[in-house]
């Protein structure tokens, strides 16, 4: 049985003073056991304050990104241990916005997730479809190449320490949410990939779902049989939102 993973992208937003309320309102809003876990990916600069709030709590923290390299001449990088220092049990990686405008091609993608298993972090790995690829037929081409990407540098053990997020980019930001059976018929194409290399592992990975979830459409979408999660971006900022998708898991 899967267990099924709410994670909050907050991308590029918060404060010292409005992540104390949003955490203390996610954590006092959380019932005391839940089924899923929830996680929230706060910028850098704030993992030592996600620290400070969430240790005695259920919710855990992780990060948007991680250096590909361990340590060194990298002005700007973040590494892998410091994420782990940090508390961080997770990280995203090869978000669309990290592809889009830092140029992260797959191999990139592929020595980051490396990077972050090598710090027995769980990394969060990220694949979608433009709209133009949607449209012309190439969505399964797309997805299968950015995961393949990673399925070729990792061994079966560590594919059981990955989560995928399938998570089209015409959906993200845009209110636009893929069909429930869409996210589906991906996220089962996506574990049929996994199954190629292992059956087991594919069966056990986490695939979430992320572009535009929102409380009214996180139950039909959480309930289809491949969706095992989401990440979120927009309801992540609002406790409200963000505890409804949970309560919906
Ligand atoms: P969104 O973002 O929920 O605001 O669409 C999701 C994401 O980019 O991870």
């Amino acid at each position: 049985m899967r267990r099924t993973l709410i994670a909050g992208n907050w991308k590029m937003n918060g404060s010292f003073a409005a992540n104390r309320s949003l955490l203390s309102e996610i954590v006092a809003g959380l019932p005391v056991s839940s089924d899923c876990d929830v996680l929230v990916c706060a910028p850098a600069p704030y993992l030592t304050q996600c620290a400070e709030l969430l240790t005695a709590s259920l919710v855990k923290w992780g990060a948007q990104d991680v250096s590909e390299h361990a340590q060194g001449a990298f002005t700007g990088e973040v590494a892998a241990s410091m994420l782990v220092d940090c508390g961080c049990r997770y990280v995203i990686v090869g978000h669309s916005e990290r592809r889009a405008y830092h140029a992260e091609s797959n191999a990139v993608v592929a020595r980051k997730t490396l990077r972050a298993l090598s710090e027995n972090l769980i990394p969060i790995v990220c694949v979608g479809e433009t709209l133009e690829q949607r449209e012309s037929g190439q969505t399964e081409d797309v997805v299968a190449a950015q995961l393949q990407a990673v399925l070729d540098v990792v061994d079966v053990a560590q594919i059981t320490q990955l989560v995928v997020a399938y998570e089209p980019v015409w959906a993200i930001g845009t209110g636009k949410t893929a069909t429930p059976q869409m996210a589906q018929d991906v996220h089962a194409f996506l574990r049929q990939q996994i199954a190629l290399k292992d059956v087991a592992a594919a069966a056990s990975v986490q695939i979430l779902y992320g572009g535009s979830m929102k409380p009214e459409n996180a139950k039909d979408l959480l309930a289809m049989v491949d969706i095992d999660g989401g990440l979120i971006g927009g309801a992540a900022l609002k406790s409200a939102d963000f505890l409804a998708i949970a309560a919906a898991a």
